[in-house]
């Protein structure tokens, strides 16, 4: 079972992530949780220069960038784990690419997931939890918690109100992949949600 969280910075993602697998392992199951960019070495590595590097970064470069953690991320640690029979549990995978780079930085919907298809060798989540959070909420949020709202201080709310936009077409049309949740609800609220749609899986 492969398990994606996503949404905008600030919207709780890896809160959720936590929770959720700290209620499968007390269940029982073998849990991997993991996060894009930077869930291996190598990925560490692009992390670094795609979310530090001083200066800008061309936006295909970017979204290739994004590409080759996705890939490596992929085939060395996700696909052994689901082979294992291990439950994945993703903070962000290839609908953060179509979002960001996709909508964020206009390279196109439809380019930015077929790179993502290509660098996964076709992977899809059986499960992605969208933490849907306006983005002033979400600026604030950050704020309060004094950390960055982005890299880049220059990206204001309309890059990000793309990116917003961008995850609810995405869940929007595909349904039955999307599980869409109010990230402004308690902590509490939104992990019960998550819960009751996983143990349905579980069951299924
Ligand atoms: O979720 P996390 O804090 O790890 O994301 C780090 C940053 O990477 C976020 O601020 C997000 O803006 C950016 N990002 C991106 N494109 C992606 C994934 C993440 O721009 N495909």
């Amino acid at each position: 079972l492969f398990i994606t969280f996503e949404g905008g910075d600030g919207s709780g993602k890896s809160t959720q992530a936590r929770l959720l697998t700290d209620w499968l392992q007390e269940q029982g199951h073998s849990v991997l949780r993991s996060r894009e960019p930077g869930g291996t070495e190598v990925g560490i590595e692009i992390r670094e220069i795609v979310l530090h590097h001083r200066g800008d970064i061309a936006p295909r470069a970017e979204a290739l960038l994004y590409a080759a953690d996705r890939a490596h991320h992929i085939a060395t640690k996700v696909r052994p784990a689901l082979a294992r029979g291990e439950i994945v549990i993703q903070d962000r995978y290839l609908d953060s690419s179509v979002a960001y780079q996709g909508a964020g930085r206009v390279l196109g919907a439809t380019e930015v997931r077929d790179l993502s298809l290509w660098a996964a060798e076709g992977l899809l989540p059986d499960l992605t939890i969208l933490l849907d959070l306006d983005e002033t909420v979400a600026r604030g949020r950050l704020d309060a918690a004094n950390k960055r709202f982005d890299r880049l201080e220059a990206e204001k709310n309309e890059f990000h109100a793309r990116v917003r936009a961008a995850f609810l077409e995405l869940a929007e049309a595909e349904q039955t992949r999307f599980l869409v949740t109010d990230a402004a609800a308690p902590v509490e609220t939104i992990a019960a949600i998550v819960r009751a749609r996983v143990a349905a899986l579980l069951g299924a």
